[in-house]
């Protein structure tokens, strides 16, 4: 048996992570955790019976504590949990698919703790790379990608000398509003930005596909998982969602993998590697599927893209001011307070304001993140 612990089982990842074990048959969940959901969680361990979950809100933990009296799970709550939950003996995988920047503690915990990442929670990486990936190396652990379009870089890099990569080519769906100029922008509600045309997917990462934050936030993700710099990174839009992304090599050959987009195939993936196990399901029909398109990205019109590509290059805080205000921002705009374009409009003006820093340590990260926020708070209550 596999022994496994979710860092947000009640999500769109970590539920599709539980499909797979309930597919597969020997995978022991040891270890699960919510934000919130209490009542899907309760469901989970009542099927999967973990010996630990973790609900970050206390009075829900309390709560679920009380639901579950009857059982031998342990219920704990907040940061604490979660280092309890990563820190489980017999963990030897921790699938980190909680949202947000709340995942980078969690996780570099797991990584001291000697465990094996599936990473799904891509903003850890981008907020904390420089710290993450050296401390995986120094315990000889390694970080398998769930994001679909690392995933295929990494399967297309699989026994190839790292040395030949001359560029990876990350591609991009485009999102509800490919080929929309800015003023069409202006006036996009949550429930427009909601619909993405080939995932289903939760709702931060959704807006963050329709602004491209989202491919911002995967350049940075992949320029420290494969520690290459970031103009080897090239993004290309492909609207059919078939190539996952490609890697270039010095002779001119390019590989790349394709499938049918679903997310479950990465999971199981990062799950078994590197076995590749059989799994039910389409494939692709390449001859109805008809052509495969690809264009460069809009930068003019996706602003929150082209400020992705200039943190990315001066590094250093800058990405934690990047991200942390798209987290910021992206809840303000599904609450309804701001407009969509307001989320690439501030991210900017936070990355003008903030983002000093050039060699962060961990604290420092943790605290630009709540400058970030504070300095929003402020700016947005005001004006
Ligand atoms: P969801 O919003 O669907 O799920 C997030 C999970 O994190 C839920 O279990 C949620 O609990 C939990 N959570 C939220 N806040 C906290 C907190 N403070 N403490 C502990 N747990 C918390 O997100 P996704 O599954 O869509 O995404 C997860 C990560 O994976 C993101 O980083 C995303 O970018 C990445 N990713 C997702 C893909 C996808 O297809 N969904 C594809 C590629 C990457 P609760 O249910 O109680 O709110
Ligand atoms: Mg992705």
């Amino acid at each position: 048996m596999k022994k496994i612990a979710i860092l947000g089982s009640t999500g769109s990842i970590g539920t599709q992570t539980l499909e797979i074990v309930r597919e597969q048959k020997d995978i022991q969940v040891l270890g699960i955790s919510a934000g919130s959901n209490i009542d899907l969680l309760e469901r989970q361990i009542r099927e999967f019976s973990p010996r630990l979950a973790v609900v970050w809100e206390k009075e829900k933990a309390k709560e679920l504590a009380v639901r579950t009296a009857d059982l031998p799970v342990k219920i704990l709550d907040g940061m604490d949990g979660l280092l309890a939950l990563v820190n489980i003996p017999e963990v030897e995988t921790v699938v980190t698919a909680v949202v947000g920047m709340i995942g980078v503690v969690p996780t570099l915990a797991a990584i001291q703790a000697g465990k094996n990442i599936a990473l799904a929670n891509k903003e850890t990486l981008v907020t904390a790379g420089q710290i993450i990936m050296p401390a995986a190396k120094e315990k000889g652990v390694s970080i398998l990608p769930v994001d679909s379009e690392h995933s295929a870089i990494f399967q297309s890099m699989n026994g190839e000398d790292k040395r030949t990569v001359s560029r990876i080519l990350l591609t991009a769906s485009g999102g509800p509003f490919r080929g929309w100029k800015k003023e069409q922008l202006a006036n996009v509600r949550p429930e427009d930005a909601l619909k993405h045309p080939n995932w289903t997917m939760g709702s931060k990462i959704t807006i963050d596909s329709a602004t491209m934050v989202n491919k911002g936030l995967e350049l940075m993700e992949a320029r420290w998982l494969f520690d290459v710099e970031p103009d080897q990174i090239r993004i290309l839009v492909h609207p059919q969602s078939i190539v996952h992304s490609m890697v270039e090599y010095q002779d001119g050959a390019v590989i790349a993998q394709l499938g049918v987009p679903d997310m479950k195939l990465p999971i199981q993936y990062a799950l078994y590697y590197p076995e590749r196990r059989y799994r039910d399901g389409q494939r692709v029909d390449f001859a109805s599927v008809g052509s495969l398109t690809f264009e460069k990205p809009d930068l003019e019109t996706f602003t929150g893209l082209a400020l992705a590509l200039r943190a990315a290059k001066e590094g250093g805080v800058l990405p934690v001011v990047y991200n942390a205000a798209n987290e910021y921002l992206v809840a303000r705009f599904l609450r309804r307070e701001i407009g969509f374009l307001d989320i690439p409009f501030y991210i900017g003006e936070a990355m003008e304001q903030l983002g000093r820093i050039k060699e962060p340590t961990l604290e420092e990260i943790l605290y630009t993140e709540k400058e970030t926020y504070t300095y929003l708070e402020k700016r947005l209550n005001r004006s």
